[in-house]
């Protein structure tokens, strides 16, 4: 198989932009095709962006584009439910040049990765939803529900979670990991709460965990993560109408000596939840000229706060792999190499952590006692340096594997 010059693209969320900024500084050129007619823009959710992420960017020179959407966000308080102040942790790290983690809306993120691919010379085409590909002796073909093909050197999966491409790839590929919270937020505004600037808040309520930053403008970004065992369809969460959700939230937090009550009342406007999934270890992340990035090969809960910076540095890696090895197998297994193992134990953690938010009774108890004891080990942010301090060099090649 030759050096590979047409990279076909799918999905315009994170990792799909990226990837075409990525694989361009490495001297292949990419379409990108997402499904939905003006990208899954998902309007109304924000998310914490860490500072590896920016890291990763930084070597497309791209990190700008979140420093510009985002506040900073480099630190996170802890307290239960009775306002009992458990603990203070950093959120990411601080980089050498003293950029931290920061939090921006969904919509601002892909809108401004989307646009920087573009104005750096990538097409991106709407409305394309990948159904299907085929493998050819010079490349792929791709097949999309409209009824049009395109043909490329390589196929890079970057769509997401319910990945086509996955199942392309490996038609037993294992499906996503249902965790049993849910998840909602919004933007309140009229509201005072304590809150110190660049801190999120995050409480374990007595019945469920809440979290909130305030904005530069004084409106504050809150979400929460009601605990819910069995796993709803997508069709009974749009059922359920804004007055639903603020009732059922307003119940959920009326015990607890938070603010949270007051930030749901003060919020204007819809009020819309989803379901929260994980996807633990896929064994096949390629195939001839296929492969997955981002969600698409590995996601975490969100709890993690590493969903969009792993996508990125799955980008960026797989771009210097396919710079630096002599073809597009020894670059899949090579970008494999330098993956597998950090975003598994990071969808682990993000596991682990999220199922903390769903504790009943007799555990809440015991979380409460151990949460001071163990967030005074992580205070310093050292026990996760192994998440936070991992650096991609742009410059340094990539080996190739001797077997
Ligand atoms: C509630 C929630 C909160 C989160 N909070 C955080 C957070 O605070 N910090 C963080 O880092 N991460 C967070 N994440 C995770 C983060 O959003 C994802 O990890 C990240 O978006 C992954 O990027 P991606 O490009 O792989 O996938 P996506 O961003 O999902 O993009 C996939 C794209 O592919 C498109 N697509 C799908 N199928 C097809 C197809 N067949 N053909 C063409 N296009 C297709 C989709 O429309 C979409 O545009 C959160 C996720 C959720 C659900």
């Amino acid at each position: 198989m030759r050096r590979a010059k047409k990279a076909l693209v799918i999905g315009g969320g994170v990792a799909g932009p990226v990837a075409a900024m990525a694989l361009r500084q490495a001297g292949i050129g990419s379409v990108v095709y997402e499904a939905y007619a003006g990208g899954a823009d998902d309007a109304g959710a924000f998310l914490t962006f860490a500072s590896n992420g920016l890291d990763a960017l930084r070597a497309i020179d791209a990190h700008h584009l979140v420093l510009a959407e985002g506040f900073p966000t480099p630190r996170m308080t802890i307290q239960s439910g009775t306002g009992k102040h458990l603990g203070d942790v950093p959120n990411g790290w601080t980089l050498p040049d003293g950029t931290v983690s920061q939090t921006l809306k969904r919509a601002d993120l892909y809108r401004a990765l989307r646009d920087e691919a573009v104005r750096r010379g990538a097409r991106v085409e709407y409305g394309k939803r990948l159904v299907d590909a085929e493998t050819t002796p010079d490349g792929v073909v791709a097949q999309f529900e409209d009824g049009t093909e395109a043909e490329g050197d390589l196929l890079v999966g970057a769509d997401g979670i319910h990945s086509r491409t996955r199942r392309i790839i490996d038609p037993s590929a294992p499906g996503v990991r249902y965790i049993p919270v849910l998840n909602i937020g919004g933007y309140a505004s009229d509201v005072r709460v304590q809150a110190e600037p660049g801190t999120f808040r995050m409480i374990f309520g007595k019945r469920a965990f809440f979290g909130y930053a305030v904005h530069p403008s004084g409106e504050i970004w809150w979400f929460a993560n009601p605990p819910r065992a069995d796993e709803p369809t997508r069709s009974e969460l749009a059922a359920i109408t804004t007055e639903k959700w603020r009732e059922m939230l307003v119940g959920l937090f009326a015990e607890d000596d938070t603010p949270a009550v007051d930030i749901i009342r003060a919020t204007p406007g819809k009020l819309a939840g989803w379901a929260t999934y994980d996807l633990p270890s896929v064994p096949t992340w390629h195939m001839r000229s296929l492969v997955i990035i981002g969600d698409a090969a590995h996601a975490t809960a969100p709890s993690s706060g590493q969903g969009a910076s792993m996508a990125i540095e799955d980008a960026v890696v797989l771009a210097r792999c396919l710079r630096d090895l002599p073809d597009t197998p020894q670059a899949f297994s090579a970008y494999e190499r330098l993956r597998r193992a950090r975003v598994e134990r990071i969808v682990a953690h993000g596991a682990r952590t999220s199922n903390s938010k769903a504790a009943g009774p007799v555990a809440r108890v015991i979380r409460d006692l151990m949460m001071p004891v163990i967030l005074k080990r992580v205070a310093n942010g050292r026990s996760l340096a192994w998440m936070h301090d991992y650096h991609i060099d742009w410059q340094e090649r990539v080996a190739i594997l001797s077997e």
